[in-house]
């Protein structure tokens, strides 16, 4: 059993029994994991966080590792954000970003990359910085990548063929797809290179870029389509 120490992005809170919660958080060094707080809806005052959903805390933890549940015993809010919550539709873009972080981290692995990227985002969206569909953009593109779960944008998703020009879209079989393989999918549809270079750079990115407004529908659009096809559950933030 290890104590350590951790600085902690919430992404889901639920009560526990009478007076606990347990939650779920991304940290800056362990990756995500489950946590319990005992006693924080009884005796709040025991702990320097409520720890609210989108907040950043400094959290001590103790790793039993017999269990994925880590026992929580100090948390210290360190930004409340609370600016996110002041407009809705920055609130709404918030809240897709931790689920979609939720459904692609596995628990109990490191991931310093994706914290950053989570925590930038969230501070880039409390301080109004950019359009909001360039700030999502970026933020899915970077976190598919980071996670794995990127779509393919050089080869054929089915058969790995090296796609020269352009080729067809297909968010069901996971981007790209070569002229043989098209039958395979009748809703793909072309997908002009400059859409695919678009995508590759925002993947290797670590801020959002500066894109063609005429170009950010078609991008939301091929990003929202891939998280509804290859995610297992529906992301409840993914409005239509
Ligand atoms: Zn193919």
């Amino acid at each position: 059993m290890g104590i350590h120490t951790a600085e902690a992005i919430v992404l889901r809170r639920y009560p526990f029994r009478e007076t606990s919660v347990t939650l779920t958080c991304l940290t800056d060094q362990f990756g995500k994991l489950k946590g319990l707080v005992k006693g924080l809806r009884t005796q709040p005052n025991r702990y320097r966080s409520a720890m609210e959903p989108l907040t950043v805390n400094r959290i001590v933890f103790y790793d039993t590792r017999t269990s994925q549940l880590h026992l929580i015993s100090q948390c210290d809010l360190v930004d409340p954000l609370e600016a996110i919550q002041r407009d809705l539709d920055v609130a709404r873009l918030a809240a897709l970003c931790v689920e979609v972080v939720d459904a692609v981290v596995p628990l109990d692995e490191p991931q310093p990359q994706i914290y950053q990227l989570l925590k930038h985002t969230l501070e880039r969206l409390a301080v109004g910085a950019g359009p909001l569909d360039t700030v999502r953009i970026h933020f899915v593109m970077r976190l598919l990548k980071l996670a794995g779960f990127h779509p393919q944008l050089n080869e054929c998703a089915i058969c790995s063929t090296h796609v020269h020009a352009a080729g067809y879209w297909s968010a069901r079989e996971g981007g790209l797809l070569c002229p043989n393989c098209l039958h395979q999918d009748p809703r793909a549809e072309a997908a002009s290179s400059s859409t695919l270079e678009t995508l590759a750079a925002l993947s290797d990115s670590a801020q959002p870029l500066d894109l063609d407004p005429s170009a950010l529908t078609v991008l939301r659009q091929r990003l929202d389509e891939f998280l509804r096809w290859r995610l297992d559950k529906p992301l409840k933030t993914l409005t239509t």
